[in-house]
Protein backbone atom coordinates (compact mmCIF):
# COMPACT_ATOMS: atom_id res chain seq x y z
CA UNK A 1 0.00 0.00 0.00
CA UNK A 2 1.34 3.02 -0.91
CA UNK A 3 -1.59 5.84 0.13
CA UNK A 4 -1.28 7.26 3.93
CA UNK A 5 -4.11 5.58 5.66
CA UNK A 6 -6.56 8.66 6.95
CA UNK A 7 -7.29 7.78 10.61
CA UNK A 8 -11.25 8.84 11.55
CA UNK A 9 -10.86 6.90 14.96
CA UNK A 10 -8.26 9.39 15.84
CA UNK A 11 -9.68 12.65 14.20
CA UNK A 12 -13.03 11.53 15.62
CA UNK A 13 -11.59 11.19 19.23
CA UNK A 14 -9.94 14.55 18.97
CA UNK A 15 -13.79 16.26 17.78
CA UNK A 16 -15.35 13.83 20.64
CA UNK A 17 -12.92 15.71 23.07
CA UNK A 18 -13.42 19.15 22.00
CA UNK A 19 -17.32 18.37 22.55
CA UNK A 20 -15.77 17.29 25.78
CA UNK A 21 -14.43 20.32 27.14
CA UNK A 22 -17.15 22.75 25.17
CA UNK A 23 -19.90 20.90 27.29
CA UNK A 24 -17.83 21.50 30.86
CA UNK A 25 -17.63 24.98 29.68
CA UNK A 26 -21.52 24.75 29.40
CA UNK A 27 -22.20 23.25 32.61
CA UNK A 28 -20.71 26.29 33.79
CA UNK A 29 -23.18 28.11 33.10
CA UNK A 30 -25.88 25.23 33.92
CA UNK A 31 -26.25 23.84 30.96
CA UNK A 32 -25.87 20.16 30.15
CA UNK A 33 -26.33 19.46 26.72
CA UNK A 34 -28.59 17.19 25.75
CA UNK A 35 -29.54 14.74 22.93
CA UNK A 36 -32.63 12.48 22.15
CA UNK A 37 -32.95 10.06 19.51
CA UNK A 38 -35.81 8.77 18.88
CA UNK A 39 -36.32 4.62 17.58
CA UNK A 40 -39.10 3.42 16.10
CA UNK A 41 -38.95 -0.45 16.02
CA UNK A 42 -36.47 -3.08 16.82
CA UNK A 43 -34.08 -3.01 13.71
CA UNK A 44 -30.75 -4.36 15.15
CA UNK A 45 -28.61 -1.86 12.93
CA UNK A 46 -30.77 0.94 14.38
CA UNK A 47 -30.75 -0.12 17.94
CA UNK A 48 -26.76 -0.32 17.45
CA UNK A 49 -26.51 3.03 16.27
CA UNK A 50 -29.32 4.73 18.65
CA UNK A 51 -27.60 2.97 21.52
CA UNK A 52 -23.73 3.74 20.81
CA UNK A 53 -24.90 7.64 20.63
CA UNK A 54 -26.70 7.01 23.75
CA UNK A 55 -23.96 5.84 25.53
CA UNK A 56 -20.75 8.46 23.72
CA UNK A 57 -23.11 11.17 25.12
CA UNK A 58 -22.82 10.54 28.29
CA UNK A 59 -18.95 9.32 28.43
CA UNK A 60 -18.89 12.63 27.22
CA UNK A 61 -21.00 14.39 30.05
CA UNK A 62 -23.71 14.82 27.77
CA UNK A 63 -27.67 14.29 28.71
CA UNK A 64 -28.91 11.67 26.57
CA UNK A 65 -32.48 9.95 26.12
CA UNK A 66 -33.57 7.36 23.72
CA UNK A 67 -37.11 7.14 23.36
CA UNK A 68 -38.34 3.89 21.21
CA UNK A 69 -41.94 3.42 20.38
CA UNK A 70 -43.03 0.01 18.93
CA UNK A 71 -43.48 -0.30 14.90
CA UNK A 72 -47.24 0.82 14.52
CA UNK A 73 -46.74 4.06 16.20
CA UNK A 74 -48.91 6.01 14.31
CA UNK A 75 -47.43 10.03 12.14
CA UNK A 76 -49.51 12.11 14.56
CA UNK A 77 -47.87 10.15 17.58
CA UNK A 78 -44.46 10.50 16.77
CA UNK A 79 -45.08 14.04 15.35
CA UNK A 80 -46.31 14.70 19.09
CA UNK A 81 -42.70 13.14 20.52
CA UNK A 82 -40.96 15.18 18.53
CA UNK A 83 -42.85 18.70 19.63
CA UNK A 84 -42.43 17.62 22.92
CA UNK A 85 -38.55 17.52 22.37
CA UNK A 86 -38.95 20.70 20.21
CA UNK A 87 -40.82 22.25 23.62
CA UNK A 88 -38.21 20.18 26.17
CA UNK A 89 -35.28 22.73 27.75
CA UNK A 90 -33.05 19.76 28.31
CA UNK A 91 -32.84 18.64 24.88
CA UNK A 92 -30.70 20.65 22.67
CA UNK A 93 -30.51 18.31 19.72
CA UNK A 94 -33.36 15.72 18.18
CA UNK A 95 -32.93 12.65 16.15
CA UNK A 96 -35.24 10.48 14.44
CA UNK A 97 -33.53 7.53 13.21
CA UNK A 98 -34.03 6.09 10.12
CA UNK A 99 -35.49 4.02 8.84
CA UNK A 100 -38.85 4.23 9.92
CA UNK A 101 -41.93 2.23 8.43
CA UNK A 102 -43.92 2.78 5.53
CA UNK A 103 -46.84 4.58 7.16
CA UNK A 104 -44.71 6.92 8.21
CA UNK A 105 -43.97 10.63 5.89
CA UNK A 106 -40.09 10.66 6.65
CA UNK A 107 -40.30 13.91 5.43
CA UNK A 108 -42.91 14.91 7.29
CA UNK A 109 -41.19 14.11 10.58
CA UNK A 110 -37.90 16.02 9.92
CA UNK A 111 -40.32 18.98 8.88
CA UNK A 112 -41.63 18.68 12.50
CA UNK A 113 -38.12 18.92 13.92
CA UNK A 114 -37.06 22.70 15.00
CA UNK A 115 -34.37 23.65 12.71
CA UNK A 116 -32.39 24.93 15.35
CA UNK A 117 -32.33 21.51 17.40
CA UNK A 118 -32.15 19.91 14.11
CA UNK A 119 -28.63 17.66 14.43
CA UNK A 120 -28.73 15.58 11.70
CA UNK A 121 -28.76 18.57 9.50
CA UNK A 122 -31.55 17.24 7.59
CA UNK A 123 -34.47 19.92 7.63
CA UNK A 124 -34.63 21.22 4.67
CA UNK A 125 -34.50 24.54 6.12
CA UNK A 126 -30.67 23.64 7.04
CA UNK A 127 -29.71 21.58 3.68
CA UNK A 128 -30.94 25.54 2.05
CA UNK A 129 -28.96 27.32 4.33
CA UNK A 130 -25.87 25.48 3.35
CA UNK A 131 -27.02 25.79 -0.57
CA UNK A 132 -27.04 29.83 -0.20
CA UNK A 133 -23.83 29.62 1.86
CA UNK A 134 -24.99 30.08 5.13
CA UNK A 135 -24.57 26.93 7.22
CA UNK A 136 -26.46 26.58 10.38
CA UNK A 137 -26.48 22.79 10.99
CA UNK A 138 -24.43 20.80 9.16
CA UNK A 139 -25.37 17.28 8.35
CA UNK A 140 -23.28 14.95 10.07
CA UNK A 141 -21.28 12.63 7.76
CA UNK A 142 -20.67 15.62 4.99
CA UNK A 143 -18.83 17.61 8.02
CA UNK A 144 -17.24 14.67 9.29
CA UNK A 145 -15.73 14.34 5.41
CA UNK A 146 -14.56 18.62 5.48
CA UNK A 147 -12.83 17.88 9.50
CA UNK A 148 -10.93 14.67 7.74
CA UNK A 149 -9.56 16.44 5.16
CA UNK A 150 -8.81 19.59 7.41
CA UNK A 151 -7.24 17.70 9.43
CA UNK A 152 -4.53 16.05 6.87
CA UNK A 153 -4.56 19.16 5.30
CA UNK A 154 -6.05 18.45 2.14
CA UNK A 155 -7.27 21.49 0.97
CA UNK A 156 -9.87 20.85 -1.32
CA UNK A 157 -10.04 24.46 -2.98
CA UNK A 158 -9.69 24.87 -7.00
CA UNK A 159 -9.63 20.64 -6.70
CA UNK A 160 -11.64 18.56 -8.95
CA UNK A 161 -13.90 16.54 -6.28
CA UNK A 162 -16.19 13.91 -7.83
CA UNK A 163 -18.60 12.76 -5.61
CA UNK A 164 -20.32 9.00 -6.49
CA UNK A 165 -23.65 8.72 -5.27
CA UNK A 166 -26.77 11.82 -4.97
CA UNK A 167 -28.78 10.81 -1.60
CA UNK A 168 -30.38 13.96 0.74
CA UNK A 169 -27.72 12.49 3.73
CA UNK A 170 -24.40 12.19 1.86
CA UNK A 171 -23.72 12.84 -1.84
CA UNK A 172 -26.01 16.09 -2.04
CA UNK A 173 -24.56 17.75 0.84
CA UNK A 174 -21.10 16.82 0.93
CA UNK A 175 -20.97 18.24 -2.62
CA UNK A 176 -22.75 21.82 -1.57
CA UNK A 177 -20.06 21.65 1.33
CA UNK A 178 -17.29 21.01 -1.03
CA UNK A 179 -18.66 23.92 -3.52
CA UNK A 180 -19.35 26.67 -1.32
CA UNK A 181 -17.24 29.97 -1.21
CA UNK A 182 -15.38 29.47 2.01
CA UNK A 183 -12.44 27.63 3.79
CA UNK A 184 -11.42 23.77 2.95
CA UNK A 185 -14.25 24.50 0.33
CA UNK A 186 -14.09 25.94 -2.95
CA UNK A 187 -13.93 22.76 -4.68
CA UNK A 188 -15.33 22.09 -8.50
CA UNK A 189 -17.55 19.30 -7.93
CA UNK A 190 -18.78 16.58 -10.08
CA UNK A 191 -21.70 14.25 -8.68
CA UNK A 192 -21.90 11.15 -10.52
CA UNK A 193 -24.93 8.33 -9.97
CA UNK A 194 -26.62 5.19 -11.27
CA UNK A 195 -27.23 7.02 -14.44
CA UNK A 196 -23.90 8.64 -15.01
CA UNK A 197 -22.48 7.60 -18.88
CA UNK A 198 -18.59 5.93 -18.23
CA UNK A 199 -18.78 6.29 -14.15
CA UNK A 200 -14.71 5.40 -14.03
CA UNK A 201 -14.01 8.24 -16.58
CA UNK A 202 -15.72 10.20 -14.31
CA UNK A 203 -13.94 9.13 -11.63
CA UNK A 204 -10.55 9.13 -12.59
CA UNK A 205 -10.96 13.30 -12.81
CA UNK A 206 -11.28 13.43 -9.49
CA UNK A 207 -8.38 14.71 -7.20
CA UNK A 208 -10.79 13.81 -4.42
CA UNK A 209 -12.94 11.09 -4.97
CA UNK A 210 -15.78 10.71 -2.39
CA UNK A 211 -17.82 7.12 -2.93
CA UNK A 212 -21.19 7.35 -0.97
CA UNK A 213 -22.86 4.44 -2.99
CA UNK A 214 -23.42 1.41 -1.33
CA UNK A 215 -22.11 -0.88 -3.64
CA UNK A 216 -19.43 -3.22 -1.90
CA UNK A 217 -16.05 -2.41 -3.43
CA UNK A 218 -17.50 -1.33 -6.50
CA UNK A 219 -14.85 1.62 -7.45
CA UNK A 220 -11.61 -0.09 -8.49
CA UNK A 221 -7.92 1.02 -9.14
CA UNK A 222 -8.23 1.61 -12.40
CA UNK A 223 -11.39 3.97 -11.77
CA UNK A 224 -8.52 6.83 -9.48
CA UNK A 225 -6.26 9.11 -10.65
CA UNK A 226 -2.96 8.52 -9.06
CA UNK A 227 -2.41 10.53 -6.01
CA UNK A 228 -5.92 11.23 -5.60
CA UNK A 229 -7.36 11.24 -2.16
CA UNK A 230 -10.22 8.74 -1.54
CA UNK A 231 -12.83 9.10 0.81
CA UNK A 232 -15.26 5.98 1.40
CA UNK A 233 -18.30 6.51 3.02
CA UNK A 234 -19.59 3.00 2.20
CA UNK A 235 -20.28 0.69 4.91
CA UNK A 236 -21.55 -2.32 4.03
CA UNK A 237 -21.81 -6.05 5.40
CA UNK A 238 -20.36 -9.50 3.33
CA UNK A 239 -20.67 -12.56 4.46
CA UNK A 240 -17.12 -13.73 5.76
CA UNK A 241 -17.84 -17.54 7.45
CA UNK A 242 -14.23 -17.19 8.40
CA UNK A 243 -14.84 -14.36 10.98
CA UNK A 244 -16.93 -14.61 14.48
CA UNK A 245 -19.29 -13.15 12.96
CA UNK A 246 -20.13 -14.04 10.53
CA UNK A 247 -19.47 -11.46 8.18
CA UNK A 248 -17.55 -8.00 7.34
CA UNK A 249 -17.68 -4.83 7.00
CA UNK A 250 -16.08 -3.25 3.58
CA UNK A 251 -16.13 0.28 1.87
CA UNK A 252 -17.45 1.15 -1.24
CA UNK A 253 -13.82 1.08 -2.62
CA UNK A 254 -11.93 -1.98 -3.35
CA UNK A 255 -9.10 -0.48 -0.58
CA UNK A 256 -6.21 -3.02 -1.56
CA UNK A 257 -5.65 -1.85 -5.25
CA UNK A 258 -7.50 1.76 -4.73
CA UNK A 259 -4.34 2.16 -2.03
CA UNK A 260 -1.44 1.39 -4.73
CA UNK A 261 -2.81 4.26 -6.76
CA UNK A 262 -4.55 7.36 -4.09
CA UNK A 263 -2.36 9.34 -1.74
CA UNK A 264 -4.84 9.27 1.02
CA UNK A 265 -7.66 7.08 2.05
CA UNK A 266 -10.30 6.36 4.91
CA UNK A 267 -10.34 2.86 5.93
CA UNK A 268 -13.40 1.28 6.40
CA UNK A 269 -13.95 0.63 9.47
CA UNK A 270 -12.47 3.42 11.15
CA UNK A 271 -12.63 6.46 8.45
CA UNK A 272 -15.73 8.24 8.45
CA UNK A 273 -17.73 6.19 10.56
CA UNK A 274 -16.54 7.22 13.52
CA UNK A 275 -16.74 11.00 11.86
CA UNK A 276 -20.22 10.99 11.66
CA UNK A 277 -20.97 10.41 15.29
CA UNK A 278 -18.61 12.64 16.41
CA UNK A 279 -19.86 15.43 14.24
CA UNK A 280 -23.08 14.59 15.87
CA UNK A 281 -22.31 15.42 19.54
CA UNK A 282 -20.45 18.28 17.90
CA UNK A 283 -23.92 19.17 16.55
CA UNK A 284 -25.74 19.01 19.54
CA UNK A 285 -23.43 20.58 21.44
CA UNK A 286 -23.27 24.00 19.36
CA UNK A 287 -27.45 23.61 19.43
CA UNK A 288 -26.79 24.00 23.00
CA UNK A 289 -24.59 26.84 23.19
CA UNK A 290 -26.73 28.83 20.76
CA UNK A 291 -29.82 27.72 22.26
CA UNK A 292 -28.45 28.53 26.03
CA UNK A 293 -27.06 31.74 24.26
CA UNK A 294 -24.52 30.42 26.91
CA UNK A 295 -21.15 30.86 25.01
CA UNK A 296 -20.94 33.72 22.08
P1 LIG B 1 -28.36 5.76 -1.00
O1 LIG B 1 -28.76 4.37 -1.35
O2 LIG B 1 -29.39 6.71 -0.49
O3 LIG B 1 -27.66 6.43 -2.29
C1 LIG B 1 -26.75 5.72 -3.04
C2 LIG B 1 -26.33 6.54 -4.22
O4 LIG B 1 -25.42 5.77 -4.98
C3 LIG B 1 -27.49 6.92 -5.14
O5 LIG B 1 -27.38 8.27 -5.52
C4 LIG B 1 -27.31 6.00 -6.34
O6 LIG B 1 -27.68 6.57 -7.58
C5 LIG B 1 -25.80 5.80 -6.35
N1 LIG B 1 -25.48 4.54 -7.00
C6 LIG B 1 -25.97 3.32 -6.76
N2 LIG B 1 -25.45 2.42 -7.59
C7 LIG B 1 -24.62 3.08 -8.42
C8 LIG B 1 -23.80 2.70 -9.49
N3 LIG B 1 -23.73 1.45 -9.91
N4 LIG B 1 -23.08 3.66 -10.10
C9 LIG B 1 -23.14 4.94 -9.69
N5 LIG B 1 -23.89 5.36 -8.66
C10 LIG B 1 -24.63 4.44 -8.03
O7 LIG B 1 -27.16 5.61 0.04
P2 LIG B 1 -26.57 6.61 1.16
O8 LIG B 1 -26.04 7.83 0.55
O9 LIG B 1 -27.53 6.71 2.28
O10 LIG B 1 -25.37 5.71 1.69
C11 LIG B 1 -24.32 5.30 0.83
C12 LIG B 1 -23.39 4.39 1.60
O11 LIG B 1 -22.82 5.11 2.68
C13 LIG B 1 -24.07 3.18 2.25
O12 LIG B 1 -23.15 2.10 2.25
C14 LIG B 1 -24.31 3.62 3.67
O13 LIG B 1 -24.37 2.54 4.57
C15 LIG B 1 -23.10 4.46 3.91
N6 LIG B 1 -23.27 5.50 4.92
C16 LIG B 1 -22.24 5.63 5.79
C17 LIG B 1 -22.26 6.60 6.74
C18 LIG B 1 -21.10 6.73 7.64
O14 LIG B 1 -21.22 7.31 8.68
N7 LIG B 1 -19.92 6.24 7.24
C19 LIG B 1 -23.40 7.51 6.89
C20 LIG B 1 -24.42 7.33 5.87
C21 LIG B 1 -24.32 6.35 4.92
P3 LIG B 1 -29.23 6.96 -7.93
O15 LIG B 1 -29.50 8.20 -7.19
O16 LIG B 1 -29.19 7.14 -9.39
O17 LIG B 1 -30.05 5.79 -7.47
Amino acid sequence: MTATLIDGKMVAKQIRMEAKKRTKVLKEFGVTPGLAAVLVGEDPASMVYVNSKAKTCKRLGLYSEVISRSLDISQDELIGIVNDLNNNDRIHGILVQSPLPKHIDELAVTLAIRPDKDVDGFHPYNVGMLLINKPQMISCTPYGIVKLLEHYELDPSGKEVVVVGRSNIVGKPVAALLMQKAKWANATVTVAHSRTADLAAVCRRGDILIAAIGSPEMITGDMIKDGAVVIDVGINRIDDPETEKGYRLVGDVAFDEVAEKASFITPVPGGVGPMTIAMLISNTVTAAERLSGAVK
